[in-house]
């Protein structure tokens, strides 16, 4: 510790003396030595792009360093995997198709929020809250456990008197390793080269070592608690079981403390970041290919709409998304190529109906309310195929989201619709719709889907297939945020934990970064470093054996149905 104190001390009146060297030989700011402005690429206008544009800016101009900035997204759209569809394609009802919430501890989503000017919401306030039950978590035959929409003191009673003191227990270590993982945020962890070595930094490495299941054994949380409420929760998060998720990922699935979504979508926090970076944005653009030159520069092939190729050259290239993904063919290649992981498929099911859901089908008397947002679990006895056996439920999710106001024909008045969110590993059948909402089965076929159901019955829907995220298998070692020189990454945090917030961290990383790295050239051109990059060792071997076959692992990306009935 002492000597970090004392290698810093060094750092700093180095730091001072040069730039008084120079002040002394030539006579001008530090800016000036080199007034060409950077070029930097950034392909994908997600949360990593959008926010290594909005850091980059603001670094770059606190030292007064030109930079231009040119964004690539091949969608017509910004946010990626943030986006929204309007309900009957009404701009008043948008309503998320990506990613739904963020968390107060979610930093740069929050405070990005505030300074954008953006109106935060509580995630759940357009719900109807006409049930007695808010949450639900059914096991494929029975609710195990429910909340109460208003009896917050009953809810408490009912965790304590059902799972002893596991509720208490998780809420501690979710304490402790929050706490742990904001330690990335901040200096001398950030910003990181080597997401590995700030994992070990932060004493993070036994979480994802090992599942949710052992990990939360570990750390004496009882495993009735652990596969009824945490488990619910890893499977609407991420489409994963306790047995197959990594335990920190499980973890930061009970931190929702203060969820919260954007006024009109959370792609606008990404949109209002670029905005503010003054990039220069090509959406419908496609990045196909960065020839990596031997003067250090890059050039990048791009495709608008298909259209003939263009090309520019960059002094630095940031890949913001999936590298597997992304279709780049990268020239002379890296030297170390971020490995293929298998993604989770996931089928997103939007749509309205008069109909409410059928408390019938989950075994509840005909004039009971079924809970307005059911999670799923396994059953005790549920003898799994394969740890990522969605089990009897068939779903992962199904929520309530909202209601609507629908035209009805022939009259001037409107019916009051209800907006659903299903998440599901396989397409929902029209049988399976039919029978949440309460309706004869005798009309649909057995391969109809929900495009095929009256109209009456399902008034709007819209279906997308996602890639959302890894399958996050434990594992120890994690992508670094370089590539080669010039060449940054922000895909690798997802294997880590995958959410917006993460991204986002990553493009902030990844922007400093890079800003850090020019501050070096200057001093390079100075004569008073040799070493634009520090070296990015790897600290342990990937240890491949860990991405075992469940899922296929040449996916495609994410492909969206062709809308069955959108009125
Ligand atoms: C259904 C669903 C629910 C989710 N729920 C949540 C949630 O509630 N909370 C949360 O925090 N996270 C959630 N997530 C995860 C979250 O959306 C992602 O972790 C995050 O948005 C990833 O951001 P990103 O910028 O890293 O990647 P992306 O959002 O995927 O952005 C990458 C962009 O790069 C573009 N691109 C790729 N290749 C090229 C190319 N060659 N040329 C040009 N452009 C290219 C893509 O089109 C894309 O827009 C959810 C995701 C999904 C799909």
């Amino acid at each position: 510790m002492a000597s970090r104190h004392i290698s810093l001390f060094l750092y700093f009146v180095l730091t001072i003396l040069l730039s008084f060297g120079n002040a002394a030989e030539q006579q001008q700011p530090l800016q000036a030595v080199d007034a060409t402005p950077k070029k930097v690429a950034i392909i994908g206008a997600g949360a990593g792009g959008s926010f290594t544009a909005y850091q980059l800016r603001k670094l770059a101009d606190e030292a007064g360093i030109p930079v231009k900035i040119t964004v690539y997204e091949r969608e017509s759209y910004v946010g990626g995997r943030s986006t929204t569809v309007n309900v009957f394609g009404d701009p008043a009802y948008p309503i998320e198709l990506g990613a739904s919430i963020f968390v107060q501890v979610n930093y740069n989503l929050v405070n990005a929020s505030r300074d954008l000017g953006l109106t935060v919401r509580s995630a759940d306030y357009a719900r109807p809250q006409e049930a007695d039950e808010s949450i639900g978590i059914w096991d494929g035959s029975q609710f195990v456990f429910s909340l109460k929409n208003t009896y917050k003191w009953w809810n408490l009673g009912r965790l304590f008197w059902r799972y002893g003191l596991a509720p208490l227990r998780t809420q501690n270590l979710v304490k402790k390793i929050v706490g742990q993982f904001l330690r990335l945020y901040e200096e001398p962890l950030f910003p990181f080269n080597s997401l590995s070595g700030a994992a070990i930094a932060a004493e993070l490495l036994n979480a994802t070592a090992s599942s949710g299941a052992a990990f939360l054994h570990a750390n004496d949380v009882g495993s009735l608690f652990a596969r009824e409420i945490i488990q619910a929760s890893t499977r609407v998060n991420y489409g994963q079981n306790l047995q197959l998720i990594h335990g920190l990922e499980s973890v930061v699935c009970m931190a929702t403390d203060g969820a919260v979504s954007i006024e009109g979508g959370n792609w606008r926090i990404f949109d209002a970041a670029l905005s503010a970076s003054h990039a220069h944005v090509n959406v419908n653009t496609t990045v196909t290919g960065i020839i990596r030159n031997s003067d250090g520069t890059m050039q990048v092939s791009s495709k608008l709409n298909a259209a003939s190729t263009s090309e520019k050259t960059f002094d630095e290239v940031v890949v913001a998304g999936p590298l597997q993904y992304s279709g780049i063919s990268i020239s002379p290649s890296l030297d170390h190529t971020p490995d293929e992981i298998p993604y989770v498929n996931l089928h997103v099911t939007l749509f309205s109906s008069p109909h409410r859901i059928a408390p019938q089908y989950f075994g509840l008397d005909l004039n009971a309310r079924a809970p307005e947002t059911i999670l799923t679990t396994l059953p005790e006895d549920f003898n799994p195929e394969n740890k990522a056996d969605v089990g009897p439920s068939g779903f992962w999710s199904i929520s309530t989201l909202r209601t609507v106001d629908h035209p009805t024909v022939n009259s001037e008045e409107t019916e009051q619709h209800y907006v659903y969110k299903i998440f599901s590993p396989e397409r929902p059948t029209a049988e399976f719709i039919a029978g949440i909402l309460g309706l004869e089965k005798d009309y649909v076929s057995s391969n109809a889907t929900i495009g095929d159901l009256s109209k009456n019955d399902v008034s709007w829907c819209h279906e997308k297939l996602w890639n959302p995220y890894p399958v996050l298998y434990p594992r120890v070692t994690f992508e670094d945020t370089l590539l080669a020189p010039g060449v940054w990454y922000t895909g690798g945090i997802e294997s880590f934990i995958s959410t917006m917030e993460t991204s986002a961290l990553m493009g902030r990383n990844v922007a400093t970064l890079m800003f850090q790295s020019w501050q070096k050239d200057v001093r390079v051109n100075d004569g008073a470093a040799t070493e634009k990059f520090p070296k990015n060792e790897s600290l342990y071997q990937l240890p491949h054996h860990l991405f075992r076959d469940i899922f296929d692992p040449v996916n495609t990306r994410p492909i969206p149905y062709k809308c069955m009935l959108t009125h």
